[in-house]
């Protein structure tokens, strides 16, 4: 699936040119052109410039010094000629005058008998080129010049103007880039369509598509006259317009679904809130006002026919599964099906075991599936999503399918009720998982998922509501861009009784130190450490990383030897993983050993210590995650860090970040700031086009315009 966005030039008819048949271009250039991936004479345009630099012409010797010029364009006098006997290595010298300044040109290794007659003094030359001031005055290496004669040239105005720069490519200098351009723009650009209404450009003062990429090449006369400033306000308009367009055409496209899909509003309307009711009064605690808020807004969504497309934002530990379950319990009670999927399989079988836990008593059907299922297993739950009595609700808590290795204690299916909550791994979305009446789909942790996986589970069901929630705070303006269909809440209060975690940066050298706190502190209070590593075994290709094979054995047998320690990583088969997840959330184990397998969603509240080892290998959003692994109760939390080799500054600007602050949406800003949208999102999983013109952080006012515009065009001025 291709994704809107990438600019592209749009044909009525394709013109059928050839990077060959345009000017200056022959087979061997276009062959070098595609290898850079300009395979089009439209492609061709879309190669802008990687910069312009200011050509001094005509500009008085004075001035040009007084500038620090350095690509000019003079007239000049000789003054001075050194061309050295045969065998010297030094360069061949002409001195010039250039309105009463000195100026200097030379060559070096030049076949000295074709400059031996050409410069007389009092010749004057036209000379263009590259000024290095760093010769000792000015002075000019290998300029391109001109005789001119005896006689004083007449002297053009003096003018300074911007050039294109292009990303050099071998073989194709400047004015043959200059040549194609100019043939191509000839030949294409009255043939493209503008694909943005008139009034739109108009209203934000943008160029047509035309005039665009005649700014940015400088085609056509355009950044001769006007003046510097002018020009590249000039450019900067030509360059929003084609960012624009990006984001207009993703927008369109994000508007066209979220109204296609609210016109069919077919959706399951679920409006019985009973069950939800008694769900929130068996809470063992108040929700805050932010779930609350967040609660309301879905129960409202819930209700309509036009089907919920909502995105619930929290920092880590804001408690957004709550507000999931709720969700559930409200479609649930309306006679439908749930489907929650998480990314791992750690957290599928933790949520299904909270599900158990905070269900209790109600009468839900609660069944799990993930990809490490016994066969027999699976299929037993893929028929209790089909069979039985739809919708009807018993007050017996029934069996819970798919489970006998967690709860033997319980018989097996002795009864055929329907599951009513099926909560699972990328597992739920396989062909043969078939729902009776799938109401609502809650993706946990969204940002670990593309948006054909939401895609594949919606279509399980007849235009479900669909919850995604995610932890990875993106800046709203950012939100917009990715997820435009999407609507938006956010939880930023967090349960009360947090206290912050007290983030500390530490060095491997005192290791020691740390651990003997760590155990301290654990025999004294009882609580529970995570200490997380980057790798699961040693690797010589990547050396200098703990690995947390290794690590967990030095600790079990040294400092840790009178503590219960446990190793989880993602290579361990699914049931020892589940092994060691139950007895660290039972207790049973104090230290857990682990890789970033528990970077999202684990949530085992006395857990109160985390070590991260090799700190610098993650990213500040992966180090936000994993701190708040702890910190989920009301006791003291801390995260220490402990990096091992000399940082780079990079690493140290991270660590520094990180150490200062807790917020998550402040962390995200710097992350984002960092590694670039690309990186923060993961383009690719965040169903995000890669622009190629857009950043989507320095154009985020553009997002805004292109949403609203894109929105407006389609459903009418009503819209928001
Ligand atoms: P996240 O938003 O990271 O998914 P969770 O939903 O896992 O957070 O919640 C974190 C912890 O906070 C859980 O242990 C949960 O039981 C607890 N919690 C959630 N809401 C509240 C509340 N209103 N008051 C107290 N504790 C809460
Ligand atoms: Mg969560």
């Amino acid at each position: 699936m291709t994704i809107p966005g990438q600019f592209n030039l749009t044909f009525e008819t394709p013109p059928a040119l050839k990077l060959t048949d345009l000017s200056g271009i022959g087979k061997k250039t276009a062959e070098r052109l595609q290898e850079r991936g300009i395979t089009s004479p439209s492609e061709l345009l879309l190669f802008i410039p990687r910069k312009y630099r200011p050509l001094y012409r005509h500009v008085s010797g004075a001035e040009m010094l007084r500038l620090g010029a350095t690509h000019v364009e003079f007239f000049g006098q000789v003054n001075r000629v050194n061309i050295p006997p045969r065998n010297s290595r030094a360069p061949v010298e002409v001195g010039l005058e250039v309105d009463g300044q000195a100026y200097k040109l030379i060559w070096f290794n030049m076949n000295r008998r074709s400059f031996t007659n050409l410069f007389d003094i009092g010749v004057w030359l036209k000379v263009e080129g590259k000024i290095d001031w760093e010769r000792g005055g000015a002075t000019l290496a290998h300029p391109n010049f001109d005789v001119i004669g005896r006689s004083e040239p007449e002297r053009p105005a003096p003018q300074i103007r911007l050039e294109p720069v292009y990303k050099s490519m071998e073989g194709i200098g400047d004015k043959l880039m200059r040549r194609a351009l100019e043939d191509c723009a000839a030949r294409l650009l009255p043939l493209a369509l503008d694909i943005i209404p008139a009034k739109i450009l108009e209203q934000h003062d943008l160029p047509g598509v035309k005039e665009a990429f005649e700014t940015i090449h400088m085609l056509n006369g355009r950044g001769e006259s006007e003046g510097v400033e002018a020009f590249r306000e000039a450019l900067g308009r030509a360059r929003n317009r084609l960012v624009y367009e990006e984001f207009y055409t993703l927008q369109t496209k994000l508007a066209h679904d979220y109204v296609t899909e609210r016109r069919l509003a077919r959706a399951p309307r679920c409006t019985e809130r009973d069950l939800g009711r008694d769900f929130v009064r068996a809470l063992p605690y108040a929700l805050t006002g932010d779930q609350r808020a967040a609660i309301a807004t879905i129960a409202d969504d819930l209700g309509q026919r036009a089907p919920m497309r909502r995105l619930l934002q929290g920092d880590v530990g804001s408690g957004k599964t709550v507000v999931a379950f709720m969700a559930a319990a409200i479609a649930i009670g309306s006679g439908h099906q749930v489907a929650m999927m998480a990314p791992t399989d750690i957290l599928a079988k933790q949520h299904f075991r909270r599900a158990l836990e905070i269900f209790d008593g109600l009468p839900i059907e609660i069944g799990v599936l993930t990809g490490s299922q016994p066969a027999g297993e699976r299929r037993a739950v893929l028929e209790r999503l089909k069979s039985g009595e739809s919708g009807e609700i018993s007050d017996k808590r029934g069996v819970k399918a798919g489970t006998q290795e967690l709860f033997t204690h319980l018989p097996a299916a002795d009864s055929p009720r329907r599951i009513d909550l099926l909560i699972g791994t990328h597992a739920l979305f396989q062909a043969d998982v078939a729902f009776e009446s799938l109401g609502l789909v809650i993706i946990d942790e969204q940002h670990k998922f593309g948006v054909e996986q939401r895609r594949d589970l919606l279509d399980k069901g007849s235009d479900p509501h669909l919850l995604a929630m995610t932890a990875t705070p993106i800046p709203r303006s950012l939100a917009h861009a990715v997820f435009g269909d999407l609507d938006l809440s956010v939880i930023a209060e967090k349960p009360p009784g947090r206290k912050p975690i007290r983030t500390f940066l530490r060095d491997r050298a005192a290791a020691q130190k740390v651990y003997a706190y760590v155990r301290e502190r654990i025999l004294e209070t009882g609580e529970q450490a995570y200490f997380v590593y980057p790798m699961v075994e040693a690797s010589e290709a990547v050396e200098g990383r703990e690995n947390v094979t290794d690590s967990a054995a030095e600790l079990a047998n040294g400092p840790f030897k009178d503590l219960r320690v446990g190793v989880l990583h993602g290579r361990m088969d699914a049931a020892a993983k589940d092994a060691t997840m139950q007895k660290f959330g039972a207790g049973e184990i104090q230290v857990l050993c682990a890789t970033t397998v528990v970077e999202v969603g684990m949530d085992v509240s006395n857990a109160t210590i985390m070590v991260i080892e090799s700190p610098e290998v993650f990213g500040l959003s992966q180090l936000h995650q994993l701190r708040g692994r702890v910190g989920r109760g009301s006791a003291d939390s801390m995260c220490i860090l402990l990096a091992g080799f000399a940082l780079t500054d990079d690493a140290k600007q991270r660590l520094d970040s990180f150490t200062g602050t807790d917020d998550g949406f402040a962390l995200a800003e710097v992350d984002l700031q960092i590694r670039g949208p690309g990186q923060f999102l993961g383009v690719r999983q965040a169903g995000m086009p890669e622009f190629r013109f857009a950043d989507i952080l320095r154009d985020i006012k553009l997002i805004e315009w292109a949403r609203s515009d894109a929105r407006r065009e389609l459903l009418g001025d009503a819209a928001g």
